[in-house]
Parts: structure tokens; sequence; C-alpha cells
């Protein structure tokens, strides 16, 4: 495991696919877009397979830069 540790949603269109495909709950409901609680979150990637916008992705601490898949 790397170090792809802050998940960031942008462009959300609602559709609340990654709420029901995440297997630690860790993504939830909030106003405007969904909120990704890093606690939980084990970065598996699900989330970001199932975005029919690609509104999510991960993005590394250490390096600028948008990790994709
Ligand atoms: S990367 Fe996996 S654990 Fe993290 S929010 Fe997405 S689906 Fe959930
Ligand atoms: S799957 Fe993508 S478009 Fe759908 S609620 Fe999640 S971030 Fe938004």
């Amino acid at each position: 495991m790397g170090v792809m540790t802050v998940l960031t949603i942008a462009g959300c269109q609602g559709c609340g696919a990654c709420i029901l495909t995440c297997p630690e709950r860790a993504i939830r409901a909030a106003p405007g877009s969904p909120a990704v609680d890093p606690s939980l979150c084990t970065a598996c990637g699900e989330c970001i397979e199932v975005c029919p916008v690609d509104a999510i992705g991960f993005r590394d601490e250490g390096v600028n830069g948008h990790l994709e898949r």
C-alpha cells in the first residue's frame, strides 16, 4: 500500500453510487458532494471505479499529482 490517503471529490453528480459501493462505509452523503471519512477509507479504489463521472481521485499526500486508479 502506498501513500494514497487523501480522497478528493470534484464534479460530483450526486448519483450515490460511491456511497453504496464503499465496502468500509467510509463515504457519506453530504451537502454538495459526498464526504469521505479518511479514518475508515482503506484506499481500495472501488469508489473510483464506480463513479460515472470520474469525480473521485486519490491525492498522494507526499507528491503533487493525481493518481488515477
Ligand atoms: S477507496 Fe474504498 S474504502 Fe475508500 S472511500 Fe473509496 S470505496 Fe471506500
Ligand atoms: S459516484 Fe461519483 S458522481 Fe456519484 S455520488 Fe459518488 S462522487 Fe458523486
